[in-house]
């Protein structure tokens, strides 16, 4: 054995272990998207939804509007909207009914800011990821704090706004838009009039994302669910769903959106036929109360979520297929899966009397996990299976959790 040998032998072991710590992380699946902060997220939804700004209702949302506003500036992001005078504004605002002289007040304000895509064919299409930062505020002396309706929401906003701004050399393809939403407690005035006043073409967006209370469990008792609804309505974007990578301790159950009806910002949009996306983890004891508080948002499970939003919103900017609208929903297997779940949630809970069911309670709950049971053991679900399925599936959102 020369030297130029025995140094090459020698290195054999080091060589050989290097070669394999390579393949193995070759092998390990390799997650691209950086975990959020739940620290971060906690100092927004502490700061939205702490007593100075009083729930966010009329006499505090002007001020929150400007806080928001600043964040996008000082992301580098630029204005989404053009004031009167024609100068670009961060801010749309929302005219209340005439007065006796004609005259319009102000009754809101959108808050809203692009991120122009990087692709000269798709950079004219749009993903818009809107959420309401409004709500109760003061009644009765009492402040409705909304930590979860929707400081939440708006700390996923923010995050996610400043993330993407950051990326200078990673910009999605297609323009990303960030809008927070006024007066959505009133009617969704915000986003009604954002949909009729777009400032920008809504036949080319390709996907509307919102959040609406993202940060506790429904019922206290789904821990590990986050709901996502709308999905049905546009196959391409089903296809882009199937590719997320769900964070381990979260669980994402897909939902028709026939099953709530209107309950946030999506309206206006799904109106509209632009596919859109609905997360949100449901209703608890202390929706709409003054003990929705920052104290009691679960900021692990809202930093996994907004790690979900932020890989659907890229997908969909970055995606070579061009979304389009199923005028007919069509519904998989995904629903009677998570209603399962839900019904097993529920008996868990009945039979450690974290929560107790009543007789007629337990009777609709193991009806509807035999025929999810059926359902699923089929493989297909058929019409009457699944407007059996949601009609107790309302019964269950409304009357059991
Ligand atoms: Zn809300």
């Amino acid at each position: 054995m020369n030297r130029f040998q025995r140094v090459i032998f020698r290195h054999v072991p080091v060589f050989l272990a290097v070669l394999g710590v390579g393949l193995i992380w070759a092998n390990a699946p390799v997650s691209a998207f950086e975990p959020y902060s739940e620290e971060a997220l906690r100092r927004h939804v502490t700061h939205l939804a702490g007593p100075p700004l009083e729930g966010r209702g009329d006499s505090s949302r002007k001020l929150v509007a400007s806080e928001l506003a600043d964040h996008f500036a000082a992301a580098g992001l630029g204005p989404l909207f053009v004031d009167e005078q024609g100068k670009p504004s961060y801010f749309q605002v929302i005219p209340d009914k005439a007065d006796e002289t004609g005259h319009r007040p102000e009754f809101g304000r959108n808050v809203g800011a692009i991120l122009p895509g990087s692709d000269p064919d798709l950079a004219g299409q749009y993903v818009i990821v809107g959420v309401h930062y409004d709500h109760l505020g003061m009644r009765n002396g009492e402040t409705y704090y909304g930590a979860d309706d929707n400081a939440t929401g708006v700390a996923m906003l923010l995050e996610l706004s400043r993330r993407l701004a950051e990326r200078k050399d990673n910009t999605s393809k297609r323009t990303i838009v960030f809008v927070a939403f006024d007066l959505e407690e009133r009617m969704l005035w915000g986003s009604r009039w954002f949909a009729s006043h777009p400032p920008i073409e809504l036949s080319q967006v390709q996907l509307f994302v919102t959040a609406d209370m993202i940060g506790r469990s429904l019922g206290n008792l789904a821990k590990s669910v986050v709901f996502l609804l709308g999905v049905e309505h546009s196959n391409e974007l089903e296809d882009v769903v199937g590719q997320l990578e769900i964070p381990l301790d979260l669980e994402v159950g897909r939902l028709g959106i026939d099953l709530v009806g209107t309950r946030s910002d999506y309206g206006p949009f799904r109106d509209r036929q632009v596919p859109f996306a609905f997360f949100s983890t449901g209703e608890h004891p202390d929706y709409h109360t003054p003990f929705d508080t920052p104290d009691k948002v679960e900021y692990a499970k809202l930093a996994n979520i907004c790690s979900c939003v932020e890989q659907l919103v890229t997908m969909a900017a970055d995606s070579n297929v061009r979304f389009t609208w199923n005028r007919l929903p069509e519904y998989g297997l995904n629903e009677p899966q998570i209603l399962k779940r839900l019904v097993q949630i529920l008996l868990e809970a009945d039979e450690s009397h974290e929560k107790e069911l009543t007789s007629v309670q337990r009777y609709l709950v193991t009806s509807v996990e035999a025929r999810c049971n059926k359902v699923l053991a089929n493989g297909e679900l058929n019409e009457g299976d699944r407007a059996w399925l949601a009609r107790m599936a309302q019964v269950l959102l409304l009357t059991v959790f």
